[in-house]
């Protein structure tokens, strides 16, 4: 079983407390380890030991400090097999899945490399007789992330590559649920040398949060989860006067329209709705078909949905993982059977399922709801789990205005072959990230991981020079120097 323990100063910390949340693998059921619910006294230490970092970090030269970055590149890529099976075993994602999830955290480490002229100020001389203006960036100082469970290795990296680039301090709060990816990723960060304090860890759960919402050394925030926490951490945050982030929740929709290659749609649609077992903030939780692609869509989509292979994510030919534990299998399908008893009908069923072997593993099986009703709670609540809901309208005009309709904006998709379409789509949708024939319109490190609606607090977002923005705060200087005394030298 493997110890969770705080990382602080440079140092691996056992807290004294008393309470602990079991990490249950949730394909196997083992106890992998034990998450120590820590409180106030954690986040003090981080703090102050990020605090009195602050200083010298900031004067090490931006070049200087991306060396600590390419260094990183290159023990996390030679750790990739550990740092993914890790991430399978405490979350349930198949191995492939996990390796993804890196990759993408390894890109951000990459593009944060470039920092050094992406946080660049700028000048403009002789904005009068001898004045000249000057943008600086400077670092906003210490930094935190709150981190879900769904993706323990990528999501901290949205963040941590930039702040640590942009000279600021950090601390990271991981899931309490899946703690044993960044314990491995923090032994790489061991290695790289790292003044003490730069970048520490606290484990924990509210108390832990608050404490970080609540300190004044903690100057900005960024926070990763369900729209009812991301609410309270913004507000709470804003009002201490932090800046922050926060991201949401999802109920992520697809239009399917009669031109579409049905072939290409199916594969991509049922791969975003039941990969990660649905447990992705992109994942397409509700497919609208126009017109004539209702019946085509919806064979296909349940033969492709009924032949997944579930299991274990380390095994071979694995394709889709348990859901994250038995609290959560349990909420998917009285959700699942709250439809039905809403008018929907379950052309294919994942309710009371499991797997030879696996007996005590948290598996919902792939699941669609067809004939549901727009409006419905099934329609409208994110339920988190591999579970498609169909529904029908005429027209494209009808599809957008149902894609438009809930409370949520953090990804919509179209398929189709038609240009205008799919322009006009584009245009009219309101959510921060669009796929045309794309099922997980997930942006490349180099973009910034949009969210609009209840699906994201704040301003600037995670990644790229959105991450660069958020980190930094400008300041301008204006100077004067006369002609007149340089001629005195
Ligand atoms: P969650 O909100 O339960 O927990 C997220 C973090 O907040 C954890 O670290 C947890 O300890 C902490 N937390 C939970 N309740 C708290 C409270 N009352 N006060 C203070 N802190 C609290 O989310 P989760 O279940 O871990 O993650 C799944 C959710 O995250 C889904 O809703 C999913 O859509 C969302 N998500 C969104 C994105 C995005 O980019 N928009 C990405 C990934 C996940």
């Amino acid at each position: 079983m493997m110890k969770v323990m705080n990382y602080i100063n440079g140092e691996w910390i056992e807290p004294s407390v008393s309470e602990y949340v079991d990490v249950i693998n949730p394909a196997t059921g083992v106890l992998e380890a034990r998450t120590p619910i820590c409180g106030k006294d954690a986040v003090e230490a981080a703090a102050r030991a990020a605090a009195e970092a602050l200083p010298a970090w900031r004067r090490v030269s931006a070049q200087d400090r991306v060396q600590y970055l390419f260094k990183f590149k290159f023990l996390l890529e030679d750790n990739l097999d550990e740092i993914s099976r890790t991430i399978t075993n405490e979350c349930g994602k198949t191995y492939e899945e996990a390796k993804a999830e890196m990759r993408r955290a390894i890109e951000n480490v990459e593009v944060a490399c470039g920092i050094p002229m992406m946080s660049k100020g700028e000048i403009s001389e002789d904005i009068a007789p001898g004045i000249d203006e000057i943008m600086l960036r400077q670092p906003v100082g210490v930094c935190a992330t709150i981190a879900p469970f769904n993706f323990p290795g990528m999501i901290p990296f949205w963040y941590l590559p930039y702040v640590l680039a942009t000279g600021n301090t950090y601390i990271v709060k991981p899931s309490e649920r899946v703690p044993m990816t960044m314990m491995v990723i923090f032994r790489l960060v061991e290695k790289l040398g790292l003044p003490k304090g730069v970048i520490n860890m606290v484990h924990g759960t509210r108390e832990v949060v608050d404490a970080i919402l609540d300190h004044p050394a903690v100057r900005a925030i960024t926070f990763v989860g369900s729209t009812t926490t991301a609410r309270y951490i913004y507000r709470r945050a804003a009002e201490n006067g932090k800046r922050v982030q926060a991201q949401g929740g999802a109920k992520n929709p697809v239009i399917v329209m009669p031109d579409a290659d049905m072939e290409m749609a199916t594969k991509i649609i049922a791969d975003s709705a039941f990969g990660c077992a649905g447990q992705r903030c992109l994942a397409v939780s509700w497919a609208v078909t126009v017109g004539e692609a209702r019946n085509t869509f919806m064979e296909m989509i349940c033969d492709a949905a009924a032949s997944r292979k579930v299991g274990y994510g380390l095994e071979d030919g694995v394709q889709m993982g348990p859901v994250i534990n038995q609290v959560s299998k349990a909420r998917i399908e009285q959700m699942i059977s709250a439809g039905v008893g809403a008018g929907a009908s379950v052309p294919v069923d994942g309710r009371g399922t499991s797997v030879k072997g696996y007996e005590s593993g948290a598996f919902v099986r792939p699941t669609i709801l067809a004939d549901v009703r727009p409006g419905s709670e099934i329609a409208t609540t994110e339920i988190f789990g591999p579970v498609l809901s169909l529904m029908h309208v005429s027209t494209i005009d009808e599809a957008i205005a149902l894609a438009n309709s809930g409370q949520y904006g953090n990804q919509a998709s179209l398929f189709t072959s038609s240009g205008s379409a799919a322009r006009r789509f584009r245009y009219e949708v309101d959510a921060g990230n669009i796929g045309i024939n794309i099922g997980v319109a997930a942006p490349m490190a180099f973009f910034p991981f949009s969210g609009w609606k209840d699906s994201f607090f704040g301003d600037m977002h995670g990644q790229g020079m959105d991450a660069v923005e958020f980190f930094t705060q400008k300041k301008i200087v204006v100077e004067r120097w006369p002609k007149e005394w340089a001629r005195k030298f």
